[in-house]
């Protein structure tokens, strides 16, 4: 299934996806800032914290009194209720290690320090003091460790060991983290209301207008015109549109105008056709009908030729004139056809039998393939002018010897097609494109005196009088062509 997405919920899924992505960044990157406020004040308390011990311990001598240290250990447990452990460790030089001497965990003291201070301890003996801050923030208890040098007189002797419980800390920090998601939401939600309001002012409707009136042009009306004065992009597309509207408007009335000069034009030169026929039928009449007797009658045999060729020229001009009123005549408005259910094997085998003699002449063979149920609804008259055209120009273009026409027709639900072969001379593809043009001659200097060159454009007219379409196809010249034609599909015989 396609869905189909409206352009402003195109725009607004982009604006909730950026604009979330945005806020809530916003929201981590202040969760984040609020952290290292708490770890540098941390770090704070425990250097404050440093400072009492060393001012309360003094000098090396008062490292010794490890009692005393225990005494300072708990005073600093109870002036400062987060802390959890504090450890001192001081260099043992006999065993050549860092050791626990005083502790709030008893169990601690005499033992080795734990790897934060010895490593705090070696880089402070080494180089600079080096103070190590381990958070543990992902399980609880949450805790700060904080490991200091101790530095008495410039001398380091060992390290301050202080975990702070940061379990209030976090407390607030989460209760900040909801109030902060609270804001994050709400302020998406604002600024996604806020944005679909002005989307809507400058972008929708505007676009809606562009729609409606791009409807009505493709509907016709070119009178149509986009009122956006804004002086923006869309402003210059609303000109750019009125403009290409008037541009349309101006061409369709010039090509209205030709159309119209051309309709008159086409009137003109089928008045003028169909007038010189008539006038010129009337006073061949008695030349048709004398010229023969005269050759007949005639003794002389020389002039009796003479008679002859113009007895054959006269004729040809009689068919002509013939041709050409037929085809006027065709192209009125008020010709009518007697449409009927014509059985098409019926018809094509009378036209072929009324041939006889002239396919015999020619000594053209003819195969019928259609089959004996397809009817057509046509002309009788008509469909028998048609096939009489399209068979007398199959065996006119198809050498003497060994030619052969072939007709079929294939039945599909609407239309009937139906197919004249022979294996005549052929064409070419730009000829195939012409023949069905009035007057059209593919081979004008053979001239001869049994064509007109409007047997095919009167075959067109009956086939699109009737409804359907006719065209050629040829593999070339001499290569023999097909005459195709569609017709309405009739009755089938069992429901007449
Ligand atoms: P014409 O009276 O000259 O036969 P048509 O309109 O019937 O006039 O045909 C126009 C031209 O089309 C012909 O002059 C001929 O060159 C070509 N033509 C028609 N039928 C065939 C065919 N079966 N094979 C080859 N060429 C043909």
């Amino acid at each position: 299934m396609k869905i189909n997405f409206s352009l402003s919920l195109k725009i607004t899924l982009i604006v909730i996806i950026v604009s979330a992505t945005l806020i809530f960044s916003i929201a981590y990157i202040n969760i984040g800032w609020q952290r290292s406020f708490f770890k540098d004040d941390y770090r704070e308390r425990a250097y404050s914290l440093q400072k009492t011990l060393d001012a309360g311990i003094k000098s090396i001598d008062g490292l010794n009194n490890t009692e005393q240290l225990q005494i300072f250990i708990e005073e600093a447990n109870y002036t400062n209720i987060d802390l959890l452990k504090l450890s001192i460790s001081l260099f043992d030089k006999d065993d050549e290690e860092l050791k626990v001497v005083a502790s709030s965990d008893l169990d601690e003291i005499g033992h080795l320090s734990s790897v934060y201070s010895i490593i705090s301890y070696e880089n402070s003996t080494q180089k600079e003091e080096v103070d190590i801050i381990i958070l543990q923030e992902h399980e609880k208890p949450y805790t700060i460790t904080v490991v200091r040098p101790v530095n008495l007189s410039g001398q380091i002797v060992g390290t301050y060991e202080m975990i702070f419980s940061m379990d209030k800390t976090y407390a607030i920090l989460d209760a900040h983290s909801s109030y902060l998601l609270l804001i994050s939401i709400t302020s998406l939600f604002v600024l996604i209301f806020l944005f679909l309001f002005l989307l809507r002012r400058v972008i929708v409707r505007p676009v809606m207008v562009f729609r409606d009136a791009a409807k009505k042009v493709a509907k016709g009306n070119l009178n149509t015109e986009v009122n956006i004065s804004s002086h923006d992009e869309l402003g210059e597309l609303a000109s750019a549109f009125n403009q290409m509207t008037i541009d349309l408007k101006t061409s369709r009335d010039k090509i209205k105008r030709y159309s119209k000069t051309l309709e008159k034009l086409l009137k003109q030169k089928d008045e003028f056709i169909g007038q010189l026929g008539h006038d010129l039928k009337n006073p061949l009449q008695p030349l048709v009908g004398l010229i023969p007797l005269i050759r007949d009658k005639e003794k002389d045999p020389k002039l009796k030729e003479h008679l002859g060729l113009i007895v054959n020229n006269v004729e040809y001009m009689r068919d002509l004139i013939f041709e050409t009123l037929e085809l006027a005549r065709l192209r009125s408005s008020d010709i009518k056809f007697n449409i009927k259910n014509i059985n098409l094997l019926e018809t094509i085998n009378s036209v072929l039998e009324k041939q006889k003699m002239f396919l015999k002449e020619h000594n053209v063979t003819t195969e019928n393939l259609v089959k004996e149920e397809i009817n057509v609804m046509a002309d009788q008259l008509r469909l028998e002018e048609l096939f009489h055209n399209l068979i007398t120009n199959a065996v006119k273009y198809t050498p003497k010897e060994k030619g052969v026409i072939s007709i079929d027709a294939n039945k599909e639900k609407d239309f009937v097609t139906v197919s004249i072969k022979d294996n005549g001379v052929g064409m070419t593809k730009e000829q195939a494109d012409r023949i069905f043009d009035e007057f059209y001659m593919v081979d004008e200097s053979r001239r001869r005196t049994d064509s007109s060159g409007l047997g095919l454009p009167i075959s067109k007219r009956i086939v699109e009088k009737h409804g359907g379409k006719i065209w050629v196809e040829s593999p070339g010249p001499g290569k023999g062509s097909i005459f195709f034609f569609t017709l309405r599909t009739g009755k089938a015989n069992k429901d007449i």
